[in-house]
């Protein structure tokens, strides 16, 4: 069978398909309605019975929109199992008057459709669509398919796979909620960042005093913490609180062009930090400040600021536990006592990173795939952003290897508004996971078989 030319005889099915998932606003956050997220949900049920797969029912926790879990057993007993992951629900569109057409009127774009959550992660569910199409509904593995439909809000879903394991028992996975480092750059993602947050606060005074009778001697919160927040960094912008790992980061990145497009950044305004990006942003720590409690400029008393409080988000390197990562951060602004004072600082949830395994057989087949995909050479790349299911769900399976890859790429403004996908990356992910079930089944049948 000649993959690539099936394929190409199936993408404008898809990219149906993929417009009528992306009309629904399957948003499931709170306050947006239910029957939206359902009707998406009811919708892939369909496509997936239509594209042959005979076992589809729903796992149902406490408030948690349903996840679909179907079946394709394994051509025969020797063949392998995968997962394949996605999600079905999407981010709310935010301001729409920043939006180019209606976030739920999948709109032409140069070379794909733009619509809230098209990219994210409807493409992906479309491309294992579209690889049981291109198998006629039986793959040269078994499949198991997990589709959720509360990735973006959270959900019990993230610590469920542990408590079911035998239900996700496979060989491998493909998360895709994913794609390329930029469209037409196959990308294997092999790690993500785990995250914590801390909230560090000052209490100088009992109340405001006049600055004119009082500053100078009155401590003043508000500088206090300004001062112990400046000493988290060095003078180049680095993270300078011992204990966080950082290494060098091995795999490929942006370009500092393709960086400041996509951040926003000014012509002559410098980036933070130094090292290669892929340090900064991948295998080395960062710290956000993202919100700061303080007098606001218009109306502020000519007084010496009493309180003051900051939140800080932590980023880690995929392999630190971010509970020790975030003990070294707590206890930093503890020991820096600005003028003397003393911080109250608090540490709240922390989400591990993740780091592939990259030296496995699914791997081997991955890259055979992704170079089918986008006939060019893969590249490893890792994200900032968590995942928490796939901590769940490898501890839940924790031989199976690990592959994330798909449709989305770098540039298609996820939870941003105009968010698009491209075909050509709908297509190279289509192409990619079947070649991948290929490769993979041909790979475990001469290796025996499940060791
Ligand atoms: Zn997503």
């Amino acid at each position: 069978m000649d993959l690539t030319s099936t394929v190409d005889g199936l993408m404008d099915g898809l990219t149906a398909d993929l417009a009528r998932l992306a009309a629904i606003p399957s948003i499931a956050f709170p306050g947006y309605p239910r029957s939206e997220v359902l009707r998406a949900h009811d919708l892939l049920v369909e496509l997936l019975r239509e594209a042959g797969v005979g076992h589809v029912e729903r796992i149902d926790l406490p408030d948690t929109s349903p996840v679909i879990y179907a079946e394709v057993p394994p051509p025969d007993p020797d063949a392998p199992t995968v997962l394949l992951y996605g999600h079905y629900d999407v981010q709310p569109p935010g301001d729409e008057s920043l939006w180019l057409s209606p976030p739920f009127e999948p709109t032409p774009v140069e070379g794909g459709l733009r619509a809230r959550g098209i990219a994210d992660d409807k493409s992906n569910v479309i491309a294992h669509l579209g690889v049981l199409r291109a198998y006629g509904g039986r793959p040269p593995t078994g499949l198991k398919i997990v589709i959720e439909g509360q990735e973006e809000y959270g959900s019990a879903f993230d610590e469920y796979p542990p408590t079911d394991p035998g239900r996700f028992a496979c060989d491998a996975m493909v998360i895709a909620d994913m794609g390329n480092l930029r469209p037409g750059t196959p990308t294997l993602t092999t790690g993500l960042r785990g995250v914590a947050e801390v909230v560090v606060e000052v209490r100088t005074l009992a109340e405001a005093r006049h600055s004119g009778g009082y500053g100078g001697a009155a401590p003043d919160a508000l500088l206090a913490l300004v001062r112990a927040l400046a000493g988290l960094h060095d003078e180049n912008g680095d993270v300078a609180v011992p204990g966080l790992r950082r290494d060098e980061w091995e795999g490929a990145s942006y370009t500092e062009q393709e960086f400041r497009e996509l951040a926003t950044v000014a012509d002559g305004m410098p980036l933070t930090g130094s090292g290669s990006l892929g340090e900064r942003l991948w295998s080395g720590p960062a710290i956000t400040v993202i919100g700061l409690d303080a007098p606001a400029v218009d109306g502020a008393a000519s007084a010496v600021v009493p309180y003051a409080r900051a939140r800080l988000n932590l980023r880690v390197h995929p392999q630190q536990d971010p509970r020790q990562a975030t003990d070294a951060l707590v206890r930093h602004l503890r020991e820096s006592r600005p003028y003397g004072i003393e911080l109250t600082v608090a540490a709240s949830d922390a989400g591990p990173g993740f780091e592939a395994a990259t030296g496995g057989p699914a791997y081997r087949a991955a890259r055979t795939a992704l170079r089918e995909g986008w006939g060019t050479e893969p590249q490893f790349a890792a994200s900032g952003g968590s995942i928490p299911l796939v901590n769940g769900l490898a501890r839940a399976v924790p031989h199976a290897e690990v592959l994330l890859f798909g449709a989305q790429d770098s540039m298609c403004n996820l939870h941003a508004p105009n968010e698009r996908v491209l075909f050509s990356e709908l297509r190279g992910a289509v192409i990619a996971e079947a070649a991948f079930l290929r490769e993979y089944a041909a790979a475990f049948r001469s290796a025996g078989g499940r060791r």
